[in-house]
């Protein structure tokens, strides 16, 4: 079947920069799985992968209003470092991620205090232009319990959450 609303969609991908760089991949792992549809891709891959079927192998190359937005200058704040999760000890470079009114955050530290350290919020991906090889490995009809949570669960039925 067709890649449509509604689908729950496995599939592999490895993500270069511009550069041909790798990003990040998920070769060796799980494949990704997502119910179509429902913004849970960027939604430039989203729309490339609509139409596709299981075994379709496809390239797409997403401009970064496609994929993470524009990086803007001055996107900076300050937070209490014990506000900080993914490590114990921080330095500046690292990448952080802390807890908005919108949900979870990637951040770089900019600047460490005391107590308070100035990180910048642009996703570490803004500004940049994506390339995605995406493998798609089976596509399925979502189940009535994935509708209501308007996200799949998993080849198995696993429920992530
Ligand atoms: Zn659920």
């Amino acid at each position: 079947m067709q890649i449509t609303l509604n689908s729950v969609v496995q599939f592999h991908f490895v993500l270069k920069d511009a550069d041909g760089s790798v990003l990040d991949s998920s070769t060796g792992k799980d494949a990704m799985v997502y119910l179509h549809g429902h913004d849970g891709l960027l939604p430039g891959l989203e729309k490339a992968l609509e139409g596709k079927a299981a075994g379709d192998t496809f390239v797409v190359t997403l401009p970064p209003g496609e994929a993470f937005g524009e990086r803007r200058e001055d996107n900076e704040m300050r937070v209490p470092i014990s506000q900080l999760r993914g490590a114990k000890k921080w330095e500046p470079g690292m990448q952080a991620v802390i807890q908005t009114q919108y949900g979870h955050q990637e951040v770089t530290i900019l600047k460490l205090g005391h107590t308070m350290a100035t990180v910048d919020i642009n996703h570490p991906l803004a500004g940049k232009t994506l390339q995605f090889e995406v493998d798609v490995v089976d596509v399925r009809e979502a189940t009535s319990e994935e509708l209501a949570h308007g996200h799949a669960h998993g080849p198995g039925g696993h429920h992530h959450h």
